[in-house]
């Protein structure tokens, strides 16, 4: 890309930097969202600008931009990078101070960068046509998975342990057996009863904005719809396991650690689901 945004200037992209004594760099004190971008329209906007504004109250982040002025610089950036399709990527950190770990005593402003970057939602269709594998790994994160804050080691630790096995994706589990989540993904079956199951939006995942909308979809076609947890011996007994997130909407997952669910083909649930979602975005 070009262009990037920081602290109120586009720049140029391999310009682009914060300062060292960020408490983003420092301390991971930051939140970030992500929207797709189709056809030039940020996708579930309302939800995801919602999610912001949760995540910084919650760190207790001053809003450094209203909404409009926040869709302004969106705008704009994707127009200097001429992207239409693909995701914008937003960072707030609480800002620059003398390393410490506690809030800095005067007020800071909080530092902003947007980035994009162009994604080939074809292919994405050509994944979700195959289906992907998953490996379940132990869930070794905080106890405020709910806050979407750029506090992502296991994370990324667990997606790399994915892509290491051959797998696309890691369902991380929790101390009691249960799935929470993907390492950047939420996580749902299909039982043989056809019921679907997603873990309840509890402080032990992030409250997907994907999620929440195959939620209503999955009501209003009539579905058998609970907010649960699940094992991952369940999901490998399941008719059909998916995933959802921003930029990968719904993609079936056709094996659990090698195994494979059902007949190891992308369920007719999960077609349904992303057709739908996609046709309403
Ligand atoms: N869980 C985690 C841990 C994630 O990082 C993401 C992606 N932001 C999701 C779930 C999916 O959320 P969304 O549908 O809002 O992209």
């Amino acid at each position: 890309m070009r262009f990037a945004y920081v602290n109120g200037r586009f720049c140029a992209h391999p310009d682009a930097a914060i300062h060292v004594e960020d408490r983003g760099f420092q301390f991971a004190d930051a939140v970030y969202e992500v929207w797709s971008v189709r056809d030039g329209r940020l996708m579930d906007a309302d939800g995801h600008f919602q999610r912001l504004s949760r995540s910084l109250a919650e760190l207790r982040i001053p809003e450094p931009r209203s909404r409009p002025a926040l869709e302004r610089i969106i705008r704009e950036l994707l127009r200097r990078n001429r992207v239409s399709n693909g995701l914008v990527y937003l960072q707030i950190s609480r800002g620059q101070a003398r390393r410490d770990h506690a809030f800095p005593k005067q007020a800071i402003t909080p530092t902003i960068v947007l980035t994009c970057k162009r994604l080939d939602f074809a292919a994405a269709d050509r994944r979700a046509e195959t289906g992907i594998g998953v490996i379940t790994v132990p869930d070794q994160r905080w106890a405020r998975c709910d806050i979407k804050t750029v506090n992502l080691l296991p994370n990324v630790l667990a997606k790399q342990a994915a892509y290491e096995a051959g797998a696309a994706e890691a369902w991380q589990v929790d101390a009691d057996g249960y799935v929470t989540e993907g390492s950047s993904t939420n996580a749902w079956i299909v039982t043989k009863a056809g019921k679907l199951l997603t873990r309840q939006a509890d402080n032990g995942i992030l409250h997907g904005i994907t999620r929440a909308r195959i939620l209503d979809c999955a009501q209003r076609l009539g579905l058998e719809v609970e907010e649960r947890a699940f094992t991952p011996a369940e999901a490998l007994d399941a008719r059909e396991a998916f995933l959802t997130s921003a930029t990968s909407f719904v993609t079936p997952v056709v094996s659990i650690d090698g195994k494979t669910v059902a007949n190891g083909a992308p369920g007719s649930l999960a077609r349904a689901l992303r057709e739908t979602y996609l046709a309403e975005a």
